[in-house]
C-alpha cells in the first residue's frame, strides 16, 4: 500500500477539523478509507431525453436552454420561489426553486444546461421542481452517490475523493499480482478505484466493480481459509469407536433421522486423517443440543475432555443444566464457567478442568481466559455461532491441541451461500423437527386489538401454560430498563393482575437473569416479558405462546428466532405480532412471517429482503463487512475468488512472496476491522 492511503483525511484541501469528523464518522479516517468508500449507487446523466419523451410522474434528464430570466416571487415570509423557462427545442418546461435565490446567478438565460428531476405538471404544461443541473459542457455522464451524513453532502464527499486521486502517483502499486489479473482479466487498481467512483460510462463502471469485487472476494476467503489451515494438521485425537448409539440410550426421546445423521457424520470427521471441522445448521428447535451432547459424549468416553462455548450467560447456563442431567448418569463431570460464576465454584471448576477430573466446560467468553487450561482437550463445540467471530472460535480450539470442532447456527442459512462462506467448514443440515411438533400458529394485529390477544394469551396461562411477550422497543432518550419496566407495570396493574410475571432485560446482572429464567424454566413463573435477549436457544417447551410487540421493527431473521422460542413441545403453539407499521417491507416481512415457520426458507426471504450487505454483516456472523461485493449478485465471482485463494495458499500458505505482500496486507487489514486480529 503506498503511504499516501494511511495519510490522515485532514491532509485533503478543503478538509478541515470539523469535516475530518464528519469523514470519520462514515468510516473515512484516512485517504486510503476514502478511496474505498464506494458510492451507494449512481446517478445516469448520459442519456438526455426530450421533454416529451420523459412521462409524467418519472425522473428524467434534460438538455435543454435558459429561455427566461429567472423570477423572483414572494409568496409568504420565509418563502420566495424562483421560477425560470427552459426548452429543449421542441417545447418548454417551467422548473421552480424555493429559497434558493443561488439560481439567480447559476442558471444564465440563453445556455445550456443538463436538468434531472421528476416530470410533472399535466399534458399541456411541464414542470420540474428543484431539478439538479449542471452545465451541459461541464457534466460527468455518471454521478456517484455516496453514502451521506448530516452536514456532509454526497457532493463533498464526491469533491474529497476528486482531491484525494490528485494526490495519488499515476501508477499505484496493485494487490492484486499482474499475472493473476491479467488471467482472469481485471483491470489494474487505479483504473479500477477512478471508474468505480466517476464512472464514464456504465460499462466501465462494471469493468471497475468486477475488478474490486474480486478482490474483496479473494480477500476475504484467503482470510478465512488461512484460520482453516489447520485442516492440514494430522488428527491426533483420532476416536476409537462410534459410542452414539449408547449414548442415544440416556436420551429421554428418539432422535430423529437428521440428528443421527449429523452425528454419525461428525463422528466419521473425528475418526478421520484430520481433526473435524463441522457446520451444523438447523431450524430453531431442530435438537441441535442433542448432537453436540451425542458428540461430548464420544469424546469423552475415550479419555478425552470437551468444552461448549455459547453466546450468552443465560443459554450457557440452559445447556449446563441440559447436559449435566444428561451425561452425569453416565459419569460425566460438568462445569459452567461464566461470567457471574462465584470465585470459589470457578477455582474447582479451573482445577478440575486442569488435571481432567472434569471433562466437559461449558460457559461463555469466560472459557477464553488465560487461567482456563485443559488436561486433554478433544472437542469445541460453539452454539449460536454468529455471536462468535471466527478468530474466537480459533482461539478457543487454542486450548488444546488441534481439537476437533463443531459449529452450531442459530441461524439458517441459504445452502449455496453457506458453502461459500463457510468455506472452511463442512456441513450437516438438520432438515428434520422432532415428532409430534405442529406448525406454530401465526397471527400479524394492530395495537387496537392488542386487549384481544392478551386475553387470548391469558387463556393459556390458565391452563397451566407459559407465555412470553417481548417488550416494545425503547424510546430514543430511555433506558432499556425503564421502559420494560414500565410496561410491565402496565401489564401487572392492567390485563395481568394477579398472574406471575416475571422480568428480564439487558440490563441486569447475570444472576438476577439467572434466576428469573431457573424461575420461568420451573415454572414458577406463568409469563415472561423481556427483551430480546430470550431470542436465541432459550427452551421452554412449556411455554407455548408468544406476543411480540414492534413486530416491524425486528428483521425476518431475528422474528423467526424470537417465534421459536414456543412450539418447543407437544401442544399447540402461537405467535402474536403485533404492529401497526404502514411501509411494504415492514408488511411483507410479517406476511412471510404468517405463512410459513420454515427457517431455510425464511432465511431466503430475509436475503431477498434486506440485501447481503446487512446479512451478511459483522454482526451476523462475526466476518468483516463487505464494502462492495454482493453475495448474491456476485455468486460467480466469489466461486472464482475461492477458487483462486485455495491455489495461493497452496503455494504460499503464509503469503510471503514479495507478489503476495499486497494481498497479505489487504488480509490483515480487513480482519482487524472486526478486531479479529488472528493475522499478525
Ligand atoms: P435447537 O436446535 O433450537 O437448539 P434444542 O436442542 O434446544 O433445539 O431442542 C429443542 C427441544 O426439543 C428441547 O426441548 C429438546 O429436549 C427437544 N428435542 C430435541 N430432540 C428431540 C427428539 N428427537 N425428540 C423429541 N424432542 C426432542
Ligand atoms: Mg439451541
Amino acid at each position: 500500500m503506498p503511504s499516501l492511503f494511511t495519510m490522515d483525511i485532514q491532509t485533503l484541501k478543503g478538509v478541515g477539523e470539523r469535516r475530518a469528523k464528519l469523514f470519520r464518522k462514515i468510516g473515512a479516517p484516512t485517504i486510503g478509507d476514502l478511496l474505498r468508500l464506494y458510492p451507494r449507487t449512481y446517478e445516469d446523466w448520459s442519456n438526455p431525453q426530450d421533454i416529451n419523451d420523459i412521462p409524467l410522474g418519472e425522473i428524467g434528464v434534460v438538455r435543454g436552454e435558459v429561455v427566461s430570466p429567472v423570477r423572483q416571487q414572494f409568496v409568504r415570509k420565509g418563502m420566495t420561489l424562483f421560477k425560470v423557462e427552459v426548452s429543449d427545442g421542441v417545447r418548454d418546461m417551467t422548473l421552480t426553486y424555493f429559497n434558493n435565490p443561488y439560481v439567480k446567478s447559476m442558471l444564465q438565460e440563453g445556455k445550456e444546461y443538463l436538468f434531472r428531476g421528476k416530470m410533472q405538471g399535466t399534458l399541456t404544461r411541464r414542470e420540474m421542481t428543484a431539478p439538479d443541473f449542471a452545465p451541459s459542457d461541464r457534466c460527468a455522464p455518471i454521478v456517484p452517490i455516496y453514502p451521506q451524513t448530516e452536514g456532509l453532502s454526497s457532493r463533498q464527499i464526491a469533491a474529497a475523493v476528486k482531491a484525494a486521486f490528485a494526490l495519488l502517483p499515476e501508477l499505484l502499486r496493485d494487490p492484486l499480482p499482474d499475472e493473476l489479473r491479467q488471467r482472469h482479466e481485471l483491470c489494474q487498481l487505479r483504473f479500477a478505484l477512478e471508474n468505480v467512483h466517476f464512472p464514464g460510462s456504465m460499462e466501465l463502471l462494471e469493468i471497475a466493480r468486477r475488478r474490486l469485487v474480486f478482490e474483496e472476494l479473494l480477500v476475504l476467503q484467503l482470510g478465512l481459509l488461512s484460520m482453516k489451515s489447520r485442516t492440514r494438521v494430522e488428527n491426533r485425537l483420532r476416536l476409537q469407536e462410534d459410542r452414539s448409539e449408547e449414548f442415544y440410550k440416556l436420551l429421554p426421546f428418539t432422535p430423529t433421522g437428521a440428528q443421527k445423521r449429523a452425528v454419525s457424520q461428525a463422528v466419521a470427521d473425528m475418526r478421520g486423517d484430520s481433526p473435524m471441522s463441522r457446520l451444523v445448521q438447523g431450524d430453531v428447535g431442530s435438537g441441535k443440543t442433542a448432537v453436540a451432547a451425542a458428540l461430548c459424549y464420544c469424546v469423552i468416553q475415550e479419555g478425552m475432555q470437551a468444552a461448549l462455548m455459547a453466546p450468552t450467560e443465560v443459554l450457557a447456563r440452559q445447556h449446563a443444566n441440559t447436559l449435566s442431567k444428561l451425561l452425569e448418569p453416565a459419569g460425566i463431570r460438568t462445569a459452567l464457567l461464566t461470567g457471574s460464576v462465584k470465585a470459589k465454584e470457578k477455582r474447582e471448576a479451573v482445577a478440575g478442568l486442569a488435571d481432567g477430573s472434569i471433562q466437559l466446560a461449558i460457559g461463555t467468553h469466560a472459557l477464553l481466559t488465560e487461567g482456563v487450561q485443559f488436561q486433554r482437550l478433544g472437542l469445541v463445540i460453539t452454539d449460536e455461532q454468529h455471536r462468535f467471530g471466527v478468530a474466537q472460535r480459533a482461539a478457543l480450539a487454542q486450548k488444546g491441541e488441534n481439537p476437533h470442532l463443531l459449529v452450531m447456527s442459530a441461524t439458517p442459512i441459504p445452502r449455496t451461500l453457506a458453502l461459500m462462506i463457510f468455506g472452511d467448514l463442512d456441513i450437516s443440515i438438520l432438515d428434520e423437527l422432532p415428532p409430534g411438533r405442529q406448525k406454530i400458529e401465526t397471527f400479524a394485529i394492530t395495537s387496537d386489538k392488542r386487549e384481544r390477544a392478551f386475553g387470548y394469551v391469558k387463556k393459556h396461562l390458565d391452563r397451566g401454560l407459559q407465555g412470553y411477550i417481548i417488550c416494545p422497543l425503547i424510546e430514543e432518550g430511555q433506558s432499556d430498563m425503564a421502559s420494560v419496566t414500565q410496561y410491565c407495570r402496565m401489564l401487572e396493574e392492567g390485563s395481568f393482575a394477579g398472574y406471575r410475571i416475571g422480568v428480564l432485560h439487558g440490563r441486569m446482572k447475570p444472576r438476577e437473569k439467572d434466576a428469573v429464567m431457573a424461575a420461568f424454566s420451573a415454572g414458577e413463573l406463568d409469563l415472561l416479558v423481556s427483551t430480546t435477549v430470550v431470542e436465541v436457544g432459550v427452551d421452554v417447551p412449556n411455554a407455548v405462546i408468544i406476543l411480540i410487540e414492534n413486530a416491524e421493527r425486528y428483521g425476518l431473521s431475528q422474528l423467526h428466532q424470537l417465534r421459536g422460542r414456543v412450539g418447543r413441545g407437544q401442544e399447540k403453539s402461537t405467535c402474536i405480532l403485533v404492529s401497526d407499521a404502514q411501509n411494504e417491507e415492514a408488511l411483507a416481512r410479517l406476511r412471510i412471517m404468517c405463512q410459513t415457520s420454515d427457517g431455510f426458507r425464511i432465511a431466503d426471504e430475509d436475503l431477498k429482503l434486506r440485501g447481503p450487505g446487512d446479512f451478511f454483516g459483522s454482526r451476523q456472523h462475526g466476518l468483516p463487512q463487505l464494502s462492495i461485493a454482493n453475495m448474491v449478485q456476485d455468486a460467480a465471482l466469489l466461486r472464482l475468488a475461492q477458487q483462486e485463494a485455495r491455489e495461493l495458499l497452496r503455494e504460499d500458505p503464509l503469503l510471503e512472496q514479495p507478489e503476495h505482500k499486497g494481498l497479505r496486507g489487504e488480509t490483515r487489514q480487513l480482519f482487524e476491522k472486526v478486531g479479529e486480529g488472528a493475522f499478525n
